[in-house]
């Protein structure tokens, strides 16, 4: 088990479209999959994309747990996520926080729907299909971005809406920042 360096924005494979995966079994994607995992856990994200680490792959892990950045977030224990694809939304939208492990110290309010069922294949190659809602919806549209070349920055409709970390602390817990 190793860590991966995780790519910034700016990198090539941060803006090309990733390709489907066929060879599920494979020794090179079992690695990839137990390396994505501790990579997301050192660095305390809810989701990580295999372009993050510069594997144009259409592959994510997702791993939601309550964190001082995404306070309210529901627990779920790592999910791999394979050659996803989004075949229904409510068409409904919220603003939301976001942030990247990809766009470092920046954060924004990006708009996701609410509601979308989705179909992908997990590490043994079976076939799910699912309902997500809320914050989980939310990780899955961040994360299928980045196989589409997408980081939230392009959600936005200027770049200079992502604020600085800081900043939006100020925002969310003005009373935390006395010290
Ligand atoms: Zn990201």
């Amino acid at each position: 088990m190793s860590t991966l360096t995780i790519l910034q924005r700016g990198e090539p494979v941060l803006s090309a479209i990733a390709k489907p995966i066929h060879n599920i079994d494979s020794a090179e994607i079992k690695q990839l999959i137990i390396d994505l995992k501790s990579t997301v856990a050192l660095a305390k994200g809810v989701g990580i994309a295999a372009p993050q680490v510069g594997q144009s792959l259409r592959l994510f892990i997702m791993c939601s747990a309550p964190s001082e950045r995404y306070p309210d977030a529901p627990l779920l224990a790592p999910s791999v996520i394979i050659n996803p694809e989004i075949t229904h939304t409510n068409n409904e939208q919220e603003l939301g926080w976001e942030g990247c492990l990809s766009v470092k110290g920046k954060r924004a309010l990006v708009p996701r729907y609410t509601s979308i069922e989705v179909k992908f294949l997990d590490e043994n190659g079976i076939k799910h299909a699912q309902t997500l809602t809320g914050f989980l919806a939310r990780i899955f549209q961040h994360e299928l971005d980045h196989l589409d070349g997408i980081t939230f920055i392009e959600r936005l409709d200027h770049e200079s809406d992502a604020i600085d970390e800081q900043q939006w602390r100020n925002i969310i817990s003005p009373t935390k920042n006395c010290d």
